[in-house]
């Protein structure tokens, strides 16, 4: 049905797709239809803010987080006429508390630095010298001699030489995850770290750092990079210095949050499953705009724009918002955990968690005969900026749908150069999601559902 030449006409302004092998060119005449309702209204925008003013702390165990639950069962419920689902997820209880202070004393001055604790760490007031390394590797190779009874400072950035912002990510996120644990064990009394971002601002930007149950959690911070910049300075002139800490975190016993499932029953085959997903957690330092109410905005209103454009579906659709991706995946675990014992069968899952930028790609995994079909997609996706089907991790909520080795995984991918300027930061808010980007977004989406429900054997 797919596959063969194709040949792209532009009439008054609508794309047609025609094919020596017949396809069917109402394809492009829908996508189009759902291009033109989503950018007249502009509606994914609306959403996003409201969400975000309504809901912005909501890490899975605030009080925002059951908010934003609520503001997603009335938009599926009412909006959109689904049925919608609460699964409950049993999740960690950490709390940051007040805002942590940091105090670099030397020569007599005192410099305030901006920091933010990270998921997980302690609480605790230090004031000690600062012992710093380049990289995670350079703490993990030094002797215990060095740190003990030293604040510990990882100055490991981000590799301006890849394009995609992601990968200089999962390069230098270890110095986060790990790093705190590796000092703590060598006895340090605290851990900085440079932020995981590109941006030349001095916002920190907090994420989960891991203590194993073996290790006493201490306090564990992100620094600007202004603030990092000033710290290692000092550190390299050897000049002596004082840093003082303080923080406020608190971790109780694990607490119930909620997945929000929405779910519209398909016509020819109920039984088989299409999720697209984001993830309604989000860290508290900003509003969670980027990361991820634009993935929930996305999955939402992808299946609000086909409802719109008059589509009746085949399979199942659902929209899955899922808690605790940052720190803990347990949304995910209960999703599919639920599901495998519905004896649900997934054809496809979907994961936008990339932040709400202007529309490149998309990456797939787990079902290499299925993923095939994509690359037959792409002449008509690509009059709205979605430019490759492409091997890659679709989202870390959709790991344990790996199982399901039928199941075709994807992640939306788009422009990846700004993201990481607001990932996990206090400007990761609506102001810095452009209404336009975000829409097209939905819209690619919502076109990426329709084809597979329809191509997909
Ligand atoms: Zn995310």
């Amino acid at each position: 049905m797919w596959g063969g030449k194709a040949l792209l006409l532009s009439l008054y302004g609508t794309c047609i797709f025609l094919s020596a092998t017949g396809q069917d060119p109402a394809d492009s005449i829908f996508i189009r239809k759902i291009f033109d309702i989503a950018l007249e209204n502009l509606e994914s925008y609306t959403w996003l803010k409201e969400l975000c003013s309504i809901a912005p702390k909501r890490l899975s165990n605030y009080a925002d987080y059951f908010k934003a639950v609520a503001w997603a069962e009335e938009k599926g419920l009412k909006w959109m006429g689904l049925t919608v689902e609460r699964q409950p997820v049993w999740v960690p209880n950490w709390y940051r508390g007040n805002p942590e202070v940091a105090l670099l004393e030397v020569s007599g001055r005192t410099f305030p630095l901006n920091a933010a604790a990270l998921g997980g760490s302690a609480a605790g007031h230090v004031r000690a010298s600062v012992v710093g390394f380049a990289t995670l590797e350079a703490l993990e190779l030094a002797p215990t001699s060095l740190v003990q009874g030293k604040i510990v400072f990882i100055n490991q950035g981000f590799d301006p030489h890849p394009v995609e912002t992601g990968t200089s990510y999962g390069m230098a996120v270890g110095s986060r995850r790990n790093g705190p644990a590796v000092a703590a064990r060598k006895g340090a009394l605290a851990c900085l770290i440079r932020s995981m971002t590109h941006a030349r601002d001095d916002y920190p930007h907090t994420g989960m750092t891991v203590f194993p149950d073996s290790v006493t959690p201490i306090p564990a911070l992100a620094l600007g990079m202004v603030s990092a910049d000033t710290l290692w300075a000092v550190i390299k002139s050897q000049k002596e210095h004082t840093l003082f800490i303080e923080t406020f975190c608190r971790q109780g016993p694990d607490t119930l949050s909620f997945n929000v499932v929405g779910e519209w029953k398909g016509k020819e085959k109920p039984g088989e499953f299409i999720v697209v997903g984001g993830h309604l957690d989000a860290w508290d330092t900003g509003s969670g705009a980027h990361d991820d109410g634009a993935g929930c905005i996305h999955a939402m209103m992808a299946l609000r724009l086909l409802q719109k454009a008059g589509y009746t579906p085949r399979r199942t659709l659902r929209f899955v918002l899922f808690a605790n991706e940052e720190n803990g995946l347990r949304g995910a675990e209960v999703y599919y955990k639920l599901s495998y014992q519905r004896g649900e069968v997934h054809v496809a899952a979907l994961e936008s968690d990339a932040g709400g930028f202007t529309p490149r790609g998309f990456r797939y995994e787990n079902n290499p005969t299925r993923a095939a079909l994509l690359q037959d997609f792409l002449p008509l996706l690509m009059p709205y900026g979605i430019s490759f089907f492409r091997p890659g991790g679709s989202g870390a909520d959709l790991i344990p749908f790996r199982k399901e080795t039928d199941c075709l995984l994807l992640g939306y991918s788009p422009d990846s150069q700004r993201y990481f300027d607001h990932h996990h930061a206090a400007t990761d808010t609506p102001e810095h999601v452009h209404p336009r980007e975000l829409e097209l977004g939905s819209a690619c989406i919502a076109a990426l559902i329709y084809l597979l429900d329809k191509y997909l054997p």
